[in-house]
């Protein structure tokens, strides 16, 4: 079929973009026809989406684009395929400050708290930065960043214009903004500081809270005024007077954000202490898209290959007013199956026989496919730790604690089968393409932790949260190991509870994910037998 549009290159990207992947160029000519403000393209892995998003981008033309991201890997991509049309800005924490003679970053740069800097024209490594974002048709920074830049957005209430916002990995959102939104107070191990004080004087009673904030922003604004004259006035930049003004800055960062959502929102807002942490956050993260994340923009492109109806719902947004287009899957769905293998049902009831059986049944799955390398899902350190220590393959096992994770995935990639890792938390975040793996087992379905106050009210509030954030989970764990056209991961789920949760909830996951489940037929029986296991697919 001829393509819709001419070649990417023709429309300012690089030369390399010489002809469009399936359905690129269709989604391309969706997004830019649109009448739609939000535009949603659910595009999977391998689809190709940043090319897409960028060319749409170009031709929206207006005023800048920017690209928001969740991982330095993407941010890191989107520069180094993009080099020239995409400019790449992080947080000030990122430059070297040139005053500081480099021993410190733009973070802690004077010019932070008021004082004249020589270099904030010319020479200052962040701020030239900025000044290169600015003149460059799209920017690429992360979420913390552009939420951070209450004079980024579109509008008479914002400096710097921009006409297209494009969310990335946007099946995050609702946990991205809720992480924005959510401040900790923490005490040291001294117990001697302003933050201990706050700790401390933690009130009792829920109608204490207000006063108890009320008393320590305005203790904290003072002393932050105190410093930051300091730096100003007296020209005192040493180490620690910087220090401390960070320090301050960032205690009344969250001391100004918990008044004021007391204040503002005081339904929604939860703030709680437990052990020396406080911990504030909102209930629900819809009140703050539009003033926090869309910011006015005309044009706003929510994309993932995971993002739902209900991940809209999350943000608070009509479904009405989003244009959806859903691609199909480019990789052969016989590459990416997840084969359900009825074993037991796990939940806080399971017996030691079931979970015996439970280990046995990875133990089979894994007996015939020592010729390569895989994941076991374990969801919790504690079933980590049992699979680690009964298992017949022990000696091939790579386990990691919450400390050792990026080490230990690297340790994993470059080890040679039969190495097997163990992980409860290999759900996102990191690839395995091609030999990496060629299969994954998911012990159990991923629901979130109930011991989290903010959790547990929103499934109070909201009985589909849970299994929609678990369904989210699930699809992210199965595109860990297939991530090009030629690459395939055989995947296996041994957790009943898929059966109901599958047909149950559905709706949550794109179609293309829902047509990758299969139910492998097996014998009712006690104890698992061999041949229930699917043949490995030869490497
Ligand atoms: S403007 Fe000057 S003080 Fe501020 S971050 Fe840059 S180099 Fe440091």
């Amino acid at each position: 079929m001829a393509d819709l549009l001419p070649p990417p290159y023709s429309f300012g990207v690089d030369s390399r973009f010489d002809s469009w992947r399936q359905n690129q160029d269709m989604v391309v000519q969706h997004v830019v026809d649109s009448e739609h403000r939000l535009i949603m393209p659910v595009c999977p892995t391998g689809f190709g989406k940043s090319l897409m998003y960028i060319v749409s981008a170009l031709i929206n033309g207006g005023s800048r684009a920017v690209i928001l991201t969740s991982t330095r890997a993407l941010q890191d991509q989107l520069k180094n395929e993009h080099e020239g049309v995409v400019v790449d800005l992080r947080g000030k924490d990122n430059y070297p400050c040139k005053m500081l003679g480099g021993y410190s970053t733009c973070g802690k740069g004077p010019c932070n708290w008021g004082m004249r800097c020589p270099f904030v024209k010319d020479g200052c490594l962040y701020y030239d930065q900025v000044k290169k974002a600015m003149a460059a048709p799209i920017i690429s920074t992360n979420y913390a960043y552009w939420m951070n830049r209450g004079d980024w957005g579109y509008g008479d209430d914002y400096t710097f214009q921009f006409s297209t916002l494009i969310c990335d990995e946007a099946h995050e959102l609702p946990e991205i903004l809720s992480s924005f939104l959510t401040k900790e107070i923490i005490g040291s191990r001294e117990g001697k500081g302003i933050k201990d004080e706050i700790v401390e004087s933690f009130p009792k009673s829920k109608s204490g809270i207000k006063e108890w904030i009320r008393h320590w922003h305005k203790t904290v604004s003072s002393q932050y005024e105190d410093v930051s004259w300091r730096i100003k006035e007296e020209g005192d930049y040493g180490k620690e007077t910087l220090d401390l003004a960070h320090f301050l800055q960032r205690l009344w960062e969250s001391t100004s954000f918990i008044n004021h959502g007391i204040e503002e929102d005081p339904e929604n807002m939860i703030v709680y202490k437990s052990g020396n942490r406080i911990t504030s956050s909102v209930v629900w993260p819809y009140h703050y898209t539009e003033s926090t994340l869309f910011k006015g923009i005309e044009k706003v492109i929510l994309t993932s290959a995971t993002v739902t109806p209900k991940t809209i719902g999350l943000l608070g947004i009509d479904q009405k007013d989003v244009d959806v287009v859903e691609v199909d899957h480019p990789f052969p769905l016989e590459n990416r199956i997840l084969n359900y293998i009825h074993t037991i049902g796990l939940n806080y009831r399971t017996t030691d026989m079931e979970m015996l059986k439970w280990l046995a049944r990875i133990d089979q799955i894994l007996e015939d496919r020592l010729d390569r390398k895989g994941i076991i899902h374990s969801v919790s350190y504690k079933r980590q730790k049992l699979i680690m220590e009964s298992s017949d393959y022990t000696q091939f096992m790579i386990g990691h604690n919450s400390r050792n994770t990026i080490e230990t995935v690297e340790r994993f990639k470059s080890s040679s089968p039969p190495a097997i890792f163990v992980s409860p938390v290999m759900t996102t975040g990191y690839d395995f393409p091609d030999d990496e793996i060629r299969y994954q087992i998911i012990g159990k379905i991923a629901y979130p932790d109930t011991s989290d106050p903010i959790i547990k009210r929103r499934m109070q509030m909201d009985r589909d949260y849970a299994p929609y954030i678990a369904m989210q989970r699930l699809i992210q764990t199965c595109g860990r190991g297939v991530r090009n056209k030629e690459d395939w991961c055989e995947n296996f789920i041994i957790d009943n509870n898929i059966e109901w949760f599958i047909r149950k909830y559905k709706s949550f996951a794109p179609k293309w994910f829902q047509d990758s489940f299969r139910t492998v037929r097996v014998k009712k029986r006690s104890t698992p037998m061999k041949e229930d296991v699917p043949k490995p697919r030869p490497v």
